[in-house]
């Protein structure tokens, strides 16, 4: 079975009808976006949700959070995991965006990670849902479902972004993240996929396909 764009987008309009809730980080602003991701890391994202309206009513703005103390961010976060840490890391990217970049979110991806704690994830996560710039956001789900797939053979995100990137259609670059997420959860799951109520499984490679 050969791997084509046509092929995959084919899949991915299979698969997106099922999966209409908008992405978890999408926060609205870019600002919003990129706290969020940082602080989703190893968390779920319902936690997060649940912490992010009261952090940012006591530091609405980026120059509050770069000018408040780190146990001061923390007692706002105590409730996720590696909290201490993600607070000195919103702390450390605040006081960078206010130093060089004017208290705005920068719009590319270069920029977005020179900042601290930010990675290709989460700079990608930024372009697409705070500024609508198409970008290819490589998490574990799209990491496990790509391979499955056969869309890449990458033996890291960087590489599976690259080959992505080449592959897939612009214009769905940034629909990927949000709609194998969900798919991840729910059907191609970590561990044991659920092959048999794969809505494309006749087009998958992976074997053996599981039963129930
Ligand atoms: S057939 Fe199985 S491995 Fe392939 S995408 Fe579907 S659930 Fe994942």
């Amino acid at each position: 079975m050969s791997v084509t764009a046509s092929s995959v987008e084919n899949i991915l309009k299979k698969v997106r009808p099922r999966y209409t809730a908008k992405g978890m980080v999408d926060l609205g602003t870019p600002e919003d976006t990129l706290i969020a991701t940082l602080l989703s890391a190893r968390t779920r994202d319902e936690q997060v949700l649940k912490v992010y309206p009261g952090l940012r009513k006591q530091f609405p703005r980026i120059q509050d959070l770069a000018e408040a103390s780190v146990p001061d961010i923390a007692r706002c976060i105590s409730s996720i995991g590696l909290y201490r840490n993600k607070a000195k890391a919103i702390q450390a990217l605040a006081r960078m965006l206010v130093e060089e970049f004017d208290g705005r979110v920068p719009q590319t991806m270069d920029e977005l990670i020179r900042l601290p704690g930010v990675g290709r994830k989460t700079a990608s996560c930024v372009l697409w849902y705070g500024f609508g710039i198409p970008a290819m956001a490589v998490d574990t789900h799209v990491f496990r479902i790509v391979h499955r797939l056969g869309w890449a053979k990458g033996k890291n995100a960087e590489q599976v972004e690259q080959e992505l990137m080449k592959l897939i259609p612009r214009r769905w670059w940034g629909e990927v993240n949000r709609i194998f997420v969900q798919f991840g959860r729910d059907v191609c799951r970590p561990g044991k996929p659920q092959c048999w109520r794969c809505p494309v499984a006749a087009l998958c490679p992976f074997q053996p396909k599981t039963k129930v």
